[in-house]
């Protein structure tokens, strides 16, 4: 069609320039700036606040309204990241950020992530990219043979992994996968008589997944936990509960068990709960979304004991295992069952090794069709790392917590109100032991305010069983000692900045 092109008698094609959205050397050259620029964010990141300053709203009144109809040239783009996004960012990776978990990151996991984006397939089956399904099969066996499980969650042996973006999807395949089987039993008619148990320390998208998977709101229980207990969920209660729910007819189906709360990580005890599941016929669930990374330690393992009486399990590398988001890890004991609540099998996709050889679909094992090739990053974490230095790395996250908590515990004006087991720290402040509840929460509320507000250390709070406490988590990945001291000195100024100005 060359008398096409060089007819100009069309306006539109002569002036626009030809358009390739994906031009190598242009792609080389952009990319190249790219990570010169991320390079640098990394470099610098500790001259940023780390908690974003602007107010909501911001953006809308720096950029226009409309998008640029005419293309913009990469430098002018990189100038408005530099002026109006970096300054609305939270910075996550910055080493003084301690609140939430750490949403930890890696070189090898970043450069795993540009070879998944390079390939861009879209594996749901085994023929749409046969690497990306092996792949991701020989990495779940790979971190389950890290983390001790049984043979029973592996592909080596009876069961399977695959991975998923977060807890909330592996808790929700789960629960589908319990229901559609129980349901099998006692008909979809009986659906309003599904149970499902946790703790009030679960986490709250345990209650959304179950929502969305059709459990009627009022039976939905969850378990008061105390600090006695170390607010973990108590066998004995639970039981209490589930008999008494047998007597009313209704039908117990699931138990979400956690290793490692949000709120305070607290562990429940999956041995006896187990147990419990068991002798109910409950899918035991066991959500190791923070905690479970730290079982890849010896030292750390007991807290999976009792993990081989669960059903399913999922944890979240993008949380501590040096994966970038997202990266949420979910094996199962029996996955026909996950398939048969999860298959589809339209014409389109239908092809003869599907068919015919036991090969593994993932589609048939997520709540999506399409899927990335997210193997790639925790493969080349494990590969570029191996399991020695994933392990000093959590280990180096702990002992952090454990200075942070010396700190604590060194000045009597503050307390730690729950015990440390990961690198977590729940404190408060609490100077005189007169002081009302009351104005102890105040006062903590102030506190964290203060601190937040100088950009410097950016930590968060939870309330458990009525106290409210301040979360100190260690684990950013560039976090070194100097950064927990230095914190540690600025909450402990804050504290008596705030002494200073009250009235007694
Ligand atoms: C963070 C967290 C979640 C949510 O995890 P995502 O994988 O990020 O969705 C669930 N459960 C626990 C215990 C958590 O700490």
């Amino acid at each position: 069609m060359g008398s096409l092109d060089s007819n100009n008698s069309s306006p539109t094609q002569t002036n626009v320039p030809k358009f390739n959205p994906l031009d190598p050397e242009e792609f080389r050259t952009q990319a190249h700036q790219m990570v010169d620029f991320i390079a640098d964010y990394y470099k610098n990141i500790e001259t940023y606040p780390v908690l974003s300053q602007v107010e909501p709203g911001y953006l809308r009144t720096q950029l226009p309204e409309n998008a640029p109809y005419c293309p913009e040239p990469f430098e002018a783009i990189m100038k408005d990241v530099h002026n109006h996004i970096v300054p609305g960012m939270t910075h996550w990776l910055s080493p003084n950020f301690f609140a939430f978990f750490p949403a930890t990151v890696s070189s090898a996991a970043f450069i795993g992530e540009m070879l998944c984006n390079c390939f861009n397939s879209v594996g749901f089956n085994w023929l749409a990219s046969p690497a990306m399904t092996e792949l991701e099969m020989i990495v779940m066996d790979w971190l389950a043979n890290m983390l001790k499980l049984p043979k029973a969650f592996m592909f080596s042996g009876t069961g399977g992994g695959v991975l998923q973006s977060t807890t909330s999807e592996a808790i929700l395949c789960t629960l589908i996968a319990a229901r559609d089987r129980k349901l099998d039993n006692i008909g979809v008619d009986n659906i309003g008589k599904l149970v499902v148990y946790g703790s009030d320390q679960t986490h709250s998208t345990y209650t959304k997944a179950c929502k969305v998977a059709g459990i009627l709101p009022c039976n939905i229980r969850a378990v008061p936990t105390c600090i006695e207990s170390d607010f973990a969920l108590s066998p004995a209660v639970l039981r209490g509960i589930i008999e008494a729910d047998v007597a009313a007819r209704l039908v117990p189906l699931f138990l979400c068990a956690t290793v490692g709360t949000t709120s305070t990580t607290a562990v429940d005890p999956l041995s006896q709960l187990g147990q419990l599941a068991e002798e109910f016929d409950i899918w035991l669930h066991v959500d190791a979304a923070y905690g479970g990374s730290a079982c890849i330690c010896p030292e750390f393992r007991r807290y999976l004991d009792g993990i081989e009486r669960a059903n399913s399990l999922s944890l979240s590398p993008h949380k501590w295992l040096l994966s970038y988001l997202d990266c949420c890890c979910m094996w199962v004991r029996e996955p026909n069952v996950l398939v048969k609540a999860l298959s589809t099998n339209p014409e389109y996709l239908r092809n003869k090794r599907s068919e015919y050889d036991s090969v593994v679909d993932y589609k048939d094992w997520q709540i999506g069709t399409g899927r990335k090739f997210k193997s790639l990053r925790l493969w080349l974490v494990m590969r570029s790392y191996g399991v020695a230095n994933l392990q000093s790395h959590i280990r180096s996250d702990v002992r952090m917590a454990k200075m942070f908590e010396g700190f604590i515990r060194s000045d009597s004006r503050f307390e730690v109100v729950v015990p440390r087991r990961f690198s977590l720290v729940c404190f408060r402040f609490n100077p005189n032991k007169e002081h009302e509840p009351v104005y102890i929460e105040f006062l903590n509320k102030k506190l964290l305010d203060s601190v937040n507000s100088t950009g410097l250390v950016y930590m968060t709070h939870t309330i458990v069983g009525g106290i409210y406490m301040l979360r100190f988590a260690v684990g950013a990945t560039l976090t070194e000692d100097r950064h927990v001291i230095s914190a540690w000195k600025l909450i402990k100024e804050s504290a008596e900045g705030l002494l200073r100005k009250s009235v007694f």
